[in-house]
């Protein structure tokens, strides 16, 4: 093994000891049973629902015990890193309402950038190797390689140890020389594992966990060829969670085969152990088979699919928090949302993300909103999402609150037909003129094929004897009225008995006007339609049919 002296003189002179960081970064002063999470993503890709999931659940338990919320930036993998991603994190996260109690910029376990942390990391990869728990390896890529070809041929584990790690009891003299000549080195971990032993540990989600344990030399510190001496995430997860003291280490399930890697780590710096809780994984339904939600092939894998829809963010949580605790979706979003979030009912099996389910969940949060709120909503997210709509609603606003308040104000059961601000154009877009096209053609197939001269006839007589109606029966009395005058049918019924006589029934009558006042064939009660729209707007869409 390398003298101190000589270890000392691979890293910087200043590097401060390991002591300076633990007085540094103090434990935590916490109350029993209060948590500190940490959410951690890696700026590699655009953020995906889990890592929604995974920082809601982050939040929720350290807000409901009262503890801390952290982000930490994993930005080691600088090949993969994706520019950006990390500043789209936190637009992401805000807008979820899932930004972090300590983050850059916040907070006095920082950074919370771990490229920013490399004096850190170093420390500690200098204290182990110090100690002869770690130790410099100069394999290059290509021996390496080669030597993972070999171990698949011969059918023998993959990974450096035993024979298969070639530097681990390297003669000094070699590891002299090659430093000497300036060649690139990792630090590998001495892992003191053996082949035959099991190691145990206890999963809070899954319970206690036993696992053969790991005998390969993870490399602790990237090649010292490049300018920042970066961590492998089995180094950084171990310094920094225990630095920035951590109680609770929820992450991703693929994270449970590196377990007794990160167990060994603590060992050999002389770590208290954190609790893990590995989070099964989100899954889509395909056909009769179950498959993870992948970022490739399915929309609604990325977290910005909810944002540009325009969900509520309060409809999301609550349908997470539902897939975290199934008991919490039997409840109402608002009671879902302050109920606490259990890891131990978590589950080991990945939880089905259902679209209409969270449609459904939306609509009824959207329900029970004020109109003024929906329409707020709403023109946030036009103005980014569907800028026509934000430019026709917004000189109207008092508009778009008397169409939205249609079964909506003062009724027991509001209608639930907005599950994301972006179904405002569906359903209410029709009162709006410049998303309005007047129908002026008597022969339009929404029309229900009426013919064109009785569509005409309907029209001026209905503008004729025009009256705001008070209430639906009021209404349709009127056209029933109406329309007998004009040829159609008082009922289905009796337009069924002879059709010959009439030119429709009062049903296809109501429709030519609905479709004419709202271009759809299915609309709240005409009554409350024209109510909002006012006779003089009543008067120009029907008059459109009179040409
Ligand atoms: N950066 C890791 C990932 O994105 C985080 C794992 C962890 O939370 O420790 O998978």
């Amino acid at each position: 093994m390398l003298d101190r002296d000589e270890i000392d003189a691979l890293f910087p002179s200043d590097l401060p000891d390991v002591d300076h960081w633990e007085r540094h970064f103090p434990k935590r002063d916490l109350a029993d049973g209060v948590q500190v999470m940490r959410f951690c993503p890696s700026p590699t890709g655009a953020m995906h629902l889990g890592g929604i999931y995974v920082a809601m659940l982050d939040q929720a338990i350290a807000r409901q015990s009262g503890g801390v919320y952290i982000i930490r930036i994993e930005d080691t993998d600088q090949e993969r890193e994706v520019e950006g991603a990390a500043g789209d994190f936190d637009r992401i996260l805000g807008w979820f309402g899932l930004t972090a109690d300590e983050f850059d910029g916040q907070g006095d376990y920082g950074p919370y950038t771990q490229s920013q942390r490399a004096d850190i990391y170093m420390s500690f990869a200098r204290d182990l190797m110090r100690r002869g728990k770690a130790y410099p390896c100069f394999a290059t890529k290509d021996e390496l390689t080669a030597m993972a070809a070999e171990q698949r041929a011969m059918k023998v584990q993959p990974g450096y140890y035993g024979r298969w790690a070639p530097w681990r009891d390297a003669a000094d003299d070699l590891v002299r020389a090659r430093l000497e000549a300036g060649e690139p080195y990792v630090v590998r971990l001495r892992s003191p594992g053996e082949g035959e032993r099991r190691v145990t540990f206890t999963d809070i989600i899954r319970g206690e966990i036993t696992a053969n344990d790991n005998q390969n030399d993870v490399v602790l510190l990237k090649s010292s060829a490049s300018a920042l001496r970066l961590p492998t995430y089995h180094f950084a997860h171990l310094i920094d969670d225990h630095l920035m003291r951590a109680t609770i280490v929820l992450r991703g399930e693929e994270w449970i085969s590196s377990v007794p890697v990160h167990l060994q780590l603590l060992e050999a710096n002389g770590f208290e152990r954190i609790p893990y809780a590995h989070v099964a994984p989100l899954m889509k339904q395909q056909g009769s088979a179950r498959r993870k939600l992948s970022k490739r092939k399915d929309p609604e894998a990325s977290a910005e699919f909810y944002i540009e829809a325009g969900y509520p963010r309060q409809a999301i949580l609550s349908f997470l928090r539902g897939l975290a605790n199934s008991r919490l979706s039997y409840l109402t979003v608002a009671e879902s949302l302050t109920e606490p979030v259990h890891l131990e009912e978590a589950g080991m099996a990945g939880p089905l993300v259902d679209l209409a389910k969270l449609d459904h969940v939306a609509s009824e949060w959207i329900a029970l909103m004020d109109s003024e709120d929906v329409l707020n909503e709403v023109l946030i997210w036009a103005g980014r999402y569907d800028p026509e709509l934000a430019a026709a609603v917004e000189p109207d606003r008092g508009l778009a609150v008397r169409a939205l308040d249609i079964e909506r104000k003062g009724v027991e059961n509001p209608r639930k037909d907005l599950g994301k601000w972006s179904d405002f154009r569906t359903y209410y877009g029709y009162f709006f003129n410049p998303l309005f096209d007047l129908v002026s053609d008597q022969a339009d197939e929404r029309l229900g094929g009426i013919a064109p001269e009785a569509v005409r006839k309907l029209c001026a007589a209905y503008l004729d004897r025009y009256v705001q109606a008070p209430d639906g029966d009021a209404w349709f009395e009127h056209l029933r009225a109406v329309s007998e005058t004009c040829g159609f049918a008082p009922t289905v019924r009796a337009y069924k008995d002879a059709p010959d006589q009439f030119v429709g029934s009062v049903r296809e009558a109501s429709q030519i006007i609905r479709v004419a006042l709202t271009g759809t064939k299915r609309s709240p009660g005409l009554h409350l339609v024209t109510d909002v729209l006012g006779e003089p707007e009543v008067r120009r869409r029907i008059g459109a049919l009179l040409g």
